[in-house]
């Protein structure tokens, strides 16, 4: 057999069972042909194979991120981002939702997203009335950068039949001002609920799913596993999935089938409607059933089973009791899917190994990778049932960089073991990496830095006893992910026989130093044996004799 493609001189970080770092790599059509040193891969070229010389740079397999949100992620591209550097106050932000309403129909929707009051000048949420100042003729929202919760005016409110006599819906809270009128925030599941109202068109979410998918590519990311969007979330999965077969998403899609705002009723659709976790095939394929156990690591809402360090007597909130949730997810299970939730505080971590736990008992399975979504604080107590009872678990060690002074706050010691990768390696868990776009940054170089330094955004250790090494870290961003979409016999390592999906980064990432990590870059994003992305031109060749061939 004669390869296509074989890459030399290259730092290929193979992240086999031996962890091999090899010189080169051949592939014909959308698989690896030959993994090793420079003439052992090229015994498999011909005078018409192109061989790259990559110049001592990496070569991985491509990224894998075991939970983000592919439609959150795009569609807040089609809106106004509070990310941008530019934004410093809150008028800056009323700046550019003006500009947003001038271009959109009355009526139509404004959204912005990212919103962080603590990053503003003015250390606040904007009042309903300012919101009403830009238009009162379009329903304007801006959601905060924890996705748990947002600020609307008045028409948004009016739309979601929101009115002074509402009361608060179970979970969550439609905040007031002492004379009990509306400020317009919503706080959990009043925040969830809104976006029943606030949702978007089918040529949104298509628009938005090809932007992000141009992202994830962009970023190396070569799998997602999608952890769901706001609203009916049957539909989210079918428009994905025309996405995907006309092109426009082209990572490939394990789908959570899970919804941000009515998690537990989508389930039981898809529990009357049959597919269960594993249908579809490499590039799109039905995920874990998932429920929301607990709230935000940032709010803080996670549910804990010790009080908040900075505030006395607050434990966070709890979305369902132990029963409620036995019985969602005990359902999926026994109907044969993997299930999983997203559990942050200790309390609801314990609440979801209970769950497990039991329907293991009830309903026996082998390999079923139950999952843990985040799974923030996880003493070790919880990682030994994490560990004996076979579970994968989620963590985001990019969450460490982003919050990590603010977790120092609201949860004092516990940060020591909150998305405690060290732990889990020693302990033979085996934990995903992801990196929970948009809520934080997508970059999976950041998030490996982030679990090799383990310092804050503002250069402070936290819970530096938690570090990894960086060979560790590649796996969690790759094996493992596959691991957790039980696709590790396709993918997320360089091995004969597996599908070409590789990143080619701009440097030796074995020798750069650690705390730069996450300077390097990504040069070439490969899925399936084409270049999707490829900043530095360097397969031009490639791609000019391929078409010649065909
Ligand atoms: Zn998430």
């Amino acid at each position: 057999m004669k390869a296509d493609l074989v890459f030399i001189n290259g730092e290929v970080v193979t992240v086999d069972h031996r962890n091999r770092v090899v010189e080169g790599v051949a592939i014909k059509d959308n698989r690896i042909i030959a993994v090793g040193s420079n003439t052992e891969v090229q015994q498999f070229s011909s005078t018409d194979t192109v061989i790259i010389d990559l110049g001592g740079k990496s070569l991985l397999p491509g990224f894998i991120d075991a939970h983000l949100h592919l439609t959150i992620y795009g569609t807040n591209l089609l809106g106004v981002s509070c990310i941008e550097p530019h934004i410093q106050s809150l008028e800056d932000i009323f700046i550019d939702l003006r500009k947003k309403v001038q271009q959109t129909p009355k009526g139509q929707w404004v959204r912005a997203w990212g919103f962080n009051e603590l990053k503003l000048k003015e250390n606040r949420y904007p009042t309903k009335e300012e919101l009403d100042e830009i238009s009162t003729d379009h329903p304007i929202v801006i959601i905060r950068t924890c996705n748990h919760s947002s600020i609307a005016n008045r028409k948004a409110l009016e739309i979601a039949n929101i009115t002074q006599n509402s009361s608060n819906p179970e979970g969550g809270i439609l905040e007031r001002n002492q004379d009990g009128s509306l400020t317009g925030k919503l706080i959990e599941n009043a925040h969830m609920n809104f976006f029943e109202y606030a949702s978007y068109n089918q040529e949104e979410l298509r628009a938005g799913m090809k932007l992000a998918s141009e992202k994830f590519i962009e970023a190396g990311l070569t799998s997602i596993h999608d952890a769901g969007a706001y609203g009916e979330g049957s539909e989210t999965l079918r428009i994905m999935q025309q996405a995907i077969n006309s092109n426009e998403i082209q990572v490939r899609v394990y789908a959570i089938v899970g919804s941000l705002t009515n998690s537990h009723e989508f389930v039981h659709k898809m529990l009357e409607a049959g597919p269960i976790t594993g249908l579809g095939d490499d590039r799109f394929r039905i995920g874990p059933a998932k429920v929301f156990a607990d709230g935000s690591s940032v709010g803080p809402t996670i549910a804990t089973r010790e009080p908040y360090s900075h505030t006395s007597n607050d434990y966070g909130i709890i979305y369902y009791n132990q029963d409620e949730l036995n019985r969602i997810l005990g359902d999926a299970h026994k109907k044969g899917f993997q299930i999983t939730a997203h559990a942050q505080g200790d309390r609801a971590v314990e609440m979801l190994l209970d769950c497990i736990e039991k329907a293991l008992i009830e309903h026996p399975r082998e390999n079923h990778r139950h999952r843990i979504e985040h799974g923030g604080i996880a003493p070790l107590d919880l990682q030994k049932r994490i560990k004996d009872l076979g579970v994968v678990i989620v963590p985001n060690p990019v969450f460490m960089y982003v919050n990590g002074d603010k977790y120092r706050e609201y949860y004092g010691d516990r940060v020591d073991v909150m998305y405690p990768a060290r732990d889990y390696i020693d302990q033979g868990i085996i934990a995903a990496f992801g990196s929970d776009a948009p809520i934080t940054f997508l970059n999976p170089l950041l998030g490996i830095h982030a679990a090799v330094n383990r310092k804050s955004l503002t250069g402070q250790s936290v819970g530096a006893n938690q570090c990894i090494g960086i060979l560790e870290a590649i796996r969690a961003y790759t094996w493992n992910g596959a691991y957790a979409s039980f696709e590790e016999n396709s993918k997320g390592s360089i091995e004969v026989g597996k599908l070409a999906d590789f990143v080619v980064l701009n440097d030796s990432i074995l020798k750069v130093d650690k705390e730069k990590i996450k300077d390097v870059k990504v040069e070439l994003t490969m899925v399936d044996g084409k270049v999707l992305y490829d900043s530095k031109n360097l397969m031009k060749r490639f791609e000019k004799m391929r078409t010649l061939n065909l």
